[in-house]
């Protein structure tokens, strides 16, 4: 038998959706292990701060052995290697998102030619989801409850609640 193949999967989670979940549910079909990487990235001004997208992720896959969640900084590829995986994982949904994706891509693919991009797909239901329209309609109290988990549904009003105190 072979090592385990270790996937990494990068983004900011801010907060983690149903279409990141149901990434990851795909790619443990064809990986044993998902390392969920949170970026710290600072630059883009998060709504939840690093712990807290961190913890939501773990509510998400808490029932879940084969997917952990590691905070990360700096190079994808330092990070990939910290988690020995020669994988990155990341999600398409729009054209929009392919010319973005494929530089990315080819920029770690320069820096550490043995590192792989695999890109997938979620369901069809969950293509037009992102974190930041699902933030904005809740802002606007409209209802997101089909796309992200209750208890993060739960943490997101919460904070909007809050804020607008
Ligand atoms: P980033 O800031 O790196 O784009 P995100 O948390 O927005 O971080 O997304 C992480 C990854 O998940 C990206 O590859 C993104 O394209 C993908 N992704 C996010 N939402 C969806 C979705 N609804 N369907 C497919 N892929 C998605």
């Amino acid at each position: 038998m072979g090592a385990d193949v270790i996937a990494i999967y990068p983004g900011t989670f801010d907060p983690v959706t149903c279409g990141h979940t149901d990434i990851c549910r795909r790619a443990l079909k064809m990986f044993d292990h998902v390392v969920v990487g949170v970026a710290d990235n600072p630059q883009k001004n998060p709504f939840f701060n690093l712990q807290e997208r961190i913890e939501m992720l773990e509510i998400v896959f808490k029932k879940e052995p084969r997917i952990s969640v590691r905070p990360f900084s700096g190079l994808l590829i330092d990070f990939a290697r910290d988690c020995d995986s020669e994988i990155i994982l990341r999600g398409l949904r729009a054209i929009s998102d392919f010319e973005y994706e494929v530089q990315l891509a080819g920029m770690n693919r320069s820096l550490a030619p043995s590192v792989e991009t695999v890109f997938l797909t979620a369901a069809e239901k969950f293509a037009f989801v992102s974190s930041s329209l699902v933030r904005e309609i809740a802002r606007l109290r409209g209802d997101v409850s089909s796309f992200i988990h209750p208890e993060i549904h739960q943490r997101l009003t919460d904070k909007l609640n809050k804020q607008q105190e």
